[in-house]
Formats: C-alpha cells, sequence, structure tokens
C-alpha cells in the first residue's frame, strides 16, 4: 500500500493539529516502551511502527526506551533481542533510554512528594490494601498510616531504600483520593521492595523500585516526549499520568500528553508475553523464535519479510475499538509478497523413481526461469538426466479418462520446464508398492525449443536423482485449534493444534545448493533465502541447516483462503 494512498490515522491528525497550532513549537517526540521480560510480538509492531512512523513521518524522533522497573522479570537477553526486531523491521531510533536512567531523579521525586504530604508509607499487606480499594461505585477505606507525620514517611521510606524492610513489608503509597470514582485515584502505590533480585543495569544500587504509573509519565517528562501512545488498557491511567505531571510541572510549560489506540488481536494466536514464556519454558514450542510463535524472531524464521509485516500493519490500521483480526489476512499478505519475489524451485515431497528409458545422454543442463515468464527475474540450471524422482501420486497403475497424469499408455505429460514423457510400466516390491516408473521421452518436445510449444494435458515436477539434495521439510500451521484462545474456557495448553508441525523428508532441486553457501546481504543484515517450491507453499532455509542437512520452513501454503 502507498504511504500517500492511505487517509490519517487519528493520532495522525492530532500530530497535525498539533503541528498547526504549533504546539511545543513543532517538536514531535515519540518513544516505543517495551519492558524488557520478553520477546517483541507482532502486537507490539504494531506499536513499533505508529510510534516510529510517527517520527518520520513528521521530521520528529522515536527514542527506545526499556521500561525496566521489575528486576524480577527482566533481563539483557530481552533487550539485545528488541533492539534486534526493531532494526530488522527497519526502523531507527534516536537514543535508547531506561526507566532506570531515571531511578535517582524518581527516587528524589518521591521524597519531594512524601514532602509536600502527598505521599506516605504503608505496612498493610497487598491483601489488605486491595480490600480497602472499595469498588467503582463504593469509597475504598482509609489506611491506618494515611496520616502518618512526614518525618516518620520519610525516615521509613529511607529505610525501604537501605534495604532494613524485608520485601513486601511496605509500599509508598501517593495520597490521594480513596473514594475518587477513578479507582487508579484511590492512593495508587509509587514504590515498592525489591531486594531479591538484582538488576540487570543498576545491580543492588536500589532496594525500592518506581511502579509504572510513578515511572512512565515522569519518564516521558524527562525525555522531552511530545505523543506517548500506547494501547487502549491505559485510557484509565492517563488522569493518574496527568496529576503525577501536574505535581511538579507548572501549568502552560511543556508537558507530555498520553494517546492510546487499540491493540492488535490475532484469529488462532495468544498475544500475551506471560503465555509465550510459558510455551517457551515448558518446551510446547522450540524457543521464542519457533516459527510458529507470533514474535518478530518467529515470523522472521517463519519466511515473513519485514515488508510484509509492515504491509500487515498499514492495512490494519489504528482505531479506538478493540477488536480481533483474522489471521488469514497475515498469510494473505505474506503470500502476495512472496508471489512477486520468491524464486521457484521443484521438490517433491512423496518421492517415486522414475526412468526414462529411451534417454541415452549422460544429462544435461535445463535453463528455467526462476519466475515463470519473468526472465528479468534471473534464471536457474536444472539438472535433467535419465533418473528423476517424480511425486508418487503423480502415476497411477491403471487410470480412467479422468486421469491426465502418467499411466501406462495414457496420456503425454510434460516434465516442468523440459521434456514430455509417456509412462510405460512399473516395477513393484514384494508388498506391491511401486518402487520405480518407466517411461519414454520425445527429445524433439523440450520447453523452449520448436516442440517446446507442444500442449500436455498435464505438467508434472521433477527432480534429477544424482544432483538431487535430501531436506528436512517443516510444514508448519497455526500454533492454535480454537479462534480465540483468551476467550476460551480452559487452560489455553489444552488449545494447541497437535498438527501444527509436520516433519517431511523431501527431495529438493540442486539448484539450491550453490544459493546456501552465498548468503543474501543487505546493509550488513543476512537476507532468508525464500523459494516458492512448486505446488507445495512457500519456504525458507531454516537456519539449522548444515552442511550435510539443508532444513526449508514452510512458510505459508500456495491457497489463499482470506479474500474469498
Ligand atoms: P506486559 O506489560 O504485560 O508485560 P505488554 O504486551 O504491554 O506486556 P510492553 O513491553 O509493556 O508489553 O509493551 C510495549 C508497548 O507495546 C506498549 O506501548 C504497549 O502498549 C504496546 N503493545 C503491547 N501489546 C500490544 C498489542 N497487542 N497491540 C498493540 N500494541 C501493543
Ligand atoms: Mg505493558
Amino acid at each position: 500500500m502507498e504511504e500517500q494512498e492511505r487517509s490519517l490515522n487519528f493520532i495522525e491528525q492530532i500530530v497535525e493539529k498539533d503541528l498547526a497550532e504549533g504546539v511545543n513549537n513543532g517538536r514531535i517526540q515519540t518513544r516505543f516502551p517495551p519492558e524488557p521480560n520478553g520477546y517483541l510480538h507482532i502486537g507490539h509492531v504494531k506499536a513499533v511502527c505508529l510510534d516510529f512512523g510517527i517520527a518520520e513521518r513528521y521530521n520528529g524522533v522515536c527514542n527506545l526506551r526499556f521500561d525496566d522497573t521489575n528486576p524480577v522479570k527482566e533481563d539483557v537477553e530481552y533487550v539485545d533481542s528488541i533492539e534486534r526486531d526493531i532494526a530488522w523491521l527497519g526502523f531507527k531510533w534516536g537514543h535508547i533510554y531506561y526507566a532506570s536512567d531515571y531511578f535517582q531523579q524518581l527516587y528524589d521525586l518521591a521524597i519531594r512528594f512524601i514532602k509536600e504530604g502527598k505521599a506516605y508509607v504503608d505496612e498493610q499487606t497487598a491483601e489488605q490494601i486491595a480490600e480497602q480499594k472499595g469498588t467503582p461505585t463504593e469509597a475504598g477505606v482509609a489506611s491506618p498510616y494515611r496520616d502518618r507525620p512526614v518525618e516518620e514517611n520519610l525516615r521509613l521510606f529511607q529505610a525501604m531504600q537501605n534495604g532494613e524492610i524485608p520485601e513486601g513489608k511496605m509500599v509508598l503509597r501517593a495520597k490521594i483520593d480513596m473514594a475518587n470514582p477513578n479507582m487508579h485515584f484511590r492512593d495508587p502505590i509509587m514504590y515498592r521492595i525489591i531486594t531479591s533480585h538484582p538488576h540487570h543495569r543498576t545491580g543492588h544500587t536500589w532496594n525500592v523500585y518506581p511502579m509504572y504509573d510513578f515511572a512512565h509519565g515522569q519518564s516521558d517528562y524527562f525525555e522531552g516526549v511530545t505523543h506517548s501512545i500506547c494501547t487502549l488498557e491505559f485510557v484509565v491511567h492517563r488522569p493518574l499520568y496527568d496529576y503525577f505531571i501536574d505535581q511538579f510541572v507548572p501549568q502552560g510549560e511543556y508537558r507530555p500528553h498520553q494517546y492510546e489506540f487499540n491493540r492488535l488481536n490475532i484469529t488462532y494466536t495468544v498475544m500475551s508475553k506471560r503465555k509465550m514464556l510459558q510455551l517457551v519454558k515448558e518446551g510446547l514450542v522450540a524457543g521464542w523464535d519457533d516459527p510458529r510463535m507470533p514474535t518478530v524472531c518467529g515470523l522472521r524464521r517463519r519466511g515473513y519479510t519485514a515488508k510484509a509485516i509492515r504491509e500487515f500493519i498499514d492495512r490494519i490500521g489504528y482505531t479506538k475499538v478493540e477488536g480481533m483480526i483474522d489471521v488469514g489476512l497475515l498469510e494473505h499478505t505474506i503470500r502476495e509478497n512472496l508471489k512477486e519475489t520468491a524464486p521457484r524451485i521443484c521438490a517433491i515431497f512423496d518421492p517415486v523413481k522414475l526412468v526414462i528409458t529411451n534417454y541415452e545422454g549422460e544429462g544435461e543442463t535445463i535453463i528455467a526461469d526462476n519466475i515463470d515468464g519473468h526472465e528479468e527475474l534471473g534464471t536457474r540450471e536444472m539438472q535433467f538426466g535419465k533418473e528423476l524422482w517424480i511425486e508418487r501420486g503423480d502415476f497411477l497403475e491403471e487410470a480412467d479418462n479422468k486421469f491426465f497424469r502418467l499411466s501406462p499408455g495414457g496420456r503425454e505429460v510434460r516434465l516442468k520446464s523440459s521434456y514430455i514423457i509417456q509412462a510405460t510400466g512399473c516395477e513393484k516390491d514384494a508388498e506391491g508398492n511401486i518402487t520405480t516408473v518407466y517411461a519414454t521421452y520425445d527429445p524433439n518436445s523440450k520447453s523452449g525449443t520448436e516442440g517446446g510449444n507442444r500442449k500436455t494435458k498435464a505438467t508434472i515436477n521433477w527432480v534429477e536423482c544424482r544432483s538431487a539434495l535430501d531436506a528436512e521439510a517443516r510444514l508448519y500451521d497455526r500454533l492454535f485449534a480454537v479462534e480465540n484462545p483468551a476467550a476460551e474456557e480452559g487452560d489455553f495448553r489444552d488449545m494447541l493444534n497437535p498438527e501444527s508441525l509436520v516433519v517431511k523428508n523431501i527431495k529438493v532441486e540442486g539448484s539450491l545448493r550453490s544459493e546456501l553457501h552465498e548468503p543474501v546481504m543487505v546493509n550488513g543484515v543476512e537476507q532468508e533465502n525464500h523459494y516458492q517450491l512448486l505446488k507445495q507453499g512457500y519456504f525458507v532455509v531454516d537456519p539449522d541447516t548444515t552442511a550435510d542437512k539443508l532444513v526449508l520452513n514452510r512458510t505459508c501454503s500456495l491457497k489463499d483462503n482470506y479474500l474469498k
């Protein structure tokens, strides 16, 4: 989809209005704020495309900010993967920031809140605090610690930070309003104690860590973010976001604003990092980059291109209504993309040997288009010879006149891009299984020569035996058997599709060999080798491939069941 073709989304409209009114002197700054507690998934990509896209389109800056306020779950492994995935998607960040860069500033701000009587140390348990919250129509109950003197709050908060108070024994709460209809205003927790885990960047420097609500808006402010874009579940947090900023930023001065859009949900997929981590930890998938995972690295390994993923995000658009996107649209997008670019090759999935009895030569090389009828997209060399692999299903010993492929005494059949043959018979083992098919060929029927124009009712695939490569084909399908795993009752792990991976040993055209040793590089990033295996689907070379083992992943089938 051309950028110019689509109309502005509602966030772009807000940005254009701000630019027209000279808000922030025309400065546009966004951020993408992942928590480094898992790998990026396609839902995150929706946010990435908007955060980076807005900055690109309006000459602004988008920074990467790791929201690393919970050392229990966070790790550098995730930080590294997030950077790699954003770069692979083709986006450039201005700076890399970490919420942990602001721990001192946030701590100082908390002290200021305490001194101004806007925060207090609560010694109740998490359960007690939850019980006192009340309901949206019923006021909460004030904590017995709510009115303790400022000096005591200061001393206790310091003790929390000094490691003198065990985890879970105290929290710092904002003193706002226990009767506010917005539950987030009922004295939200600002700080909690975490001593059990070192932080991946600050080690054991801190024993208290800010909560999301106290960290996010302030971090936006410290960095100079103008448009802080997030998903709809944060609508109810926005008043608190503004409240905290109001406490230390005078009215009329620069301040960040939060805007919300709808999350991406896709059928037959779970989009929760927690559930994905569970799948990985319990070995239900092969890792975060398992080609069935909706992670960026999983999609990449599956054979999705960055271009197709971004086109998909462009197609679904941004609104303020939650919904569910048909996974067929994602599959349709990659199929359309690969249709234009993936070289075609032959592969035989259920091989039986074909011997051409009247072929006398040593073998020959056939030049075939990478994509039929598109010579400009290059050609490849196919080896041809006396013995070929063909699909078992392309031969029938006894066939009626509706069967157009090989059968003794039957019709002429074209071998893809080469000669016309006619079956003469077959050989079977003791159990009656066909082991060899026999045929004769017409030397004057080669494709590309005058005789090559002769029409046949059927064309079949083949791979020359001596040059064929053995390969492992991993046929991937949707990971879940149900349309909306999150909405179903029961454990999501019981909803996995038992046929999401089928492995087959296949024979592939030898022309693939040379390409396996010469990865295509673009801007220093190795590109995946994509192919259409004729009649079978689109495939990509898997990184498990070694000198003696070729592994091909099926990206998608040839059949489109989306726009039908
Ligand atoms: P959690 O906070 O539960 O760990 P998360 O999916 O919200 O999970 P974050 O790392 O906080 O993960 O997300 C980073 C950004 O990506 C946020 O701005 C968030 O709104 C956005 N995001 C996350 N999931 C989706 C989704 N499914 N669709 C669109 N945006 C998403
Ligand atoms: Mg989040």
